[in-house]
């Protein structure tokens, strides 16, 4: 059984990985993300490992999968809702009771309290948000544990500890005449509950790529800068499009002395980055834009603000999954545009709109390494789990951290997108 639906039909596209081609299963038990854009990223040694999955799954051919996948579904009915994430492979996402990015399928979860079981086509990160967001009875599952986030993995909260308490002595704890405290924390929802709990702590709030613009402007209100966390390239985009300058914004590398920074920089600084990044996003560049404009003059340019800011400043646009989607849903007949997201969100939006010509701006097939490990035999295992009456792979996030995060979850559902 070939695990991903390479499309290499592109002149020119090849894959990343020859390991692609690999089901997760064999290389679950392999130590590292696996193969696909993060690869070579560091994977802390606490990162959840999947189990060996069931010989009958591993044996089953795809179309017994998805048989098993819809008998499982018609049996469980309304007991369970599948949530899967725009970047899954199109075999999960055809089971998916709703579709979206992850602020979406936040909302998804929080609409679906009568549910028994949210079962969560995505990251880890995704499944302990659900969690928080649910119901205590409710059981939220990630289908295969080793589907983790590598950005999410660049901050610890050790590490972020050790940086607020160097800012703490940098700037003190007194608010301004304004009333606003020294320093607010922002996190992209790609971080662990415990991440998002210190920012519920303290103050901050958690923000998507949809309203990452509104969540700053409302951190303004409250503060007199921001550490964003750890998304350097989410939060610089961002932060820069309000007309805030680089040198305002320096990088914070973990266990360096004042983040690698003087304290003259810190002094000047408005938003401190992170030092994180998303391997896939992070492989877009100027030149394949220059390269897809030369070639298609008319070409727009979409690109998602995980990627670099030069290559979102030489897009026509930059939005989060969902803005990417409604670009090309806008788009005329016989438009052409190229895509800087992952690969299987651009495959999916090229094939529903044959009357456009949609391509990856990369031309190497990377996919996320993380998202691609939910496989239609771990789904089919899962349900058929629920089925049995038994509960496999439940994400959950302790009460005391569940309740410090959801502060944080509530002021970002609460900022809605521009
Ligand atoms: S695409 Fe990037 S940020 Fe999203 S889950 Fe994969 S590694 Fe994490």
């Amino acid at each position: 059984m070939t695990s991903v639906q390479l499309n290499l039909t592109r002149p020119g596209a090849s894959s990343c990985d020859t390991k692609l081609t690999a089901n997760p299963w064999d290389i679950d038990l392999d130590p590292g993300y696996g193969p696909g854009a993060s690869r070579a990223d560091h994977i802390p040694g606490s990162a959840p490992r999947q189990g060996p999955l069931p010989q009958e799954y591993t044996d089953a051919s795809d179309a017994e999968l998805h048989a098993r996948i819809d008998a499982a579904r018609v049996e469980l009915g309304d007991r369970v809702v599948v949530l899967g994430h725009f970047y899954q492979r199109d075999e999960i996402v055809a089971h998916a009771d709703y579709v979206g990015d992850s602020f979406q399928l936040a909302n998804a979860a929080l609409e679906h309290p009568h549910a028994e079981a949210i079962v969560f086509c995505g990251v880890h990160f995704m499944a302990e948000t659900a969690d928080i967001l649910s119901r205590p009875e409710q059981s939220v599952i990630l289908p295969n544990l080793a589907a983790g986030c590598s950005m999410a993995d660049m901050a610890n909260e050790e590490d972020v500890e050790a940086c607020w308490e160097a800012l703490t002595q940098v700037y003190g704890t007194e608010a301004d005449e304004s009333g606003r405290v020294p320093v607010i924390p922002v996190t992209y929802m790609n971080c662990s509950a415990a991440l998002k709990a210190f920012v519920g702590r303290h103050g901050g709030y958690v923000c998507t790529s949809s309203n990452a613009a509104t969540v700053l402007e409302r951190a303004f209100e409250a503060g007199q800068r921001v550490l964003f966390f750890p998304d350097q390239h989410l939060g610089r985009n961002t932060a820069h499009a309000m007309g805030i300058p680089l040198e305002a914004m320096p990088l914070w590398k973990p266990r360096q002395e004042l983040g690698g920074n003087t304290e003259a920089e810190l002094d000047a600084a408005k938003v401190i980055l992170w030092n994180g990044f998303c391997s896939v996003h992070k492989r877009f560049s100027v030149a394949q834009i220059e390269k897809a404009r030369a070639q298609y003059p008319d070409v727009q340019v979409v690109v998602h603000p995980e990627c670099p800011l030069p290559v979102v400043q030489a897009a026509d646009v930059s939005g989060s999954t969902d803005v990417i989607r409604r670009v090309v849903e806008a788009a005329e007949p016989g438009a052409v545009i190229a895509i800087g997201t992952e690969i299987n969100l651009v495959n999916r939006l090229a094939a529903q709109h044959p009357d456009k010509t949609i391509f990856c701006l990369d031309p190497v097939v990377c996919p996320c390494s993380t998202m691609y490990r939910i496989h239609p035999g771990y789904l089919a295992w899962a349900l058929e789990e629920l089925v049995a009456g038994r509960v496999v792979n439940r994400i959950s996030v302790d009460a005391d951290t569940a309740a410090d995060a959801r502060v944080a979850l509530d002021r970002m559902l609460a900022a809605k997108p521009r």
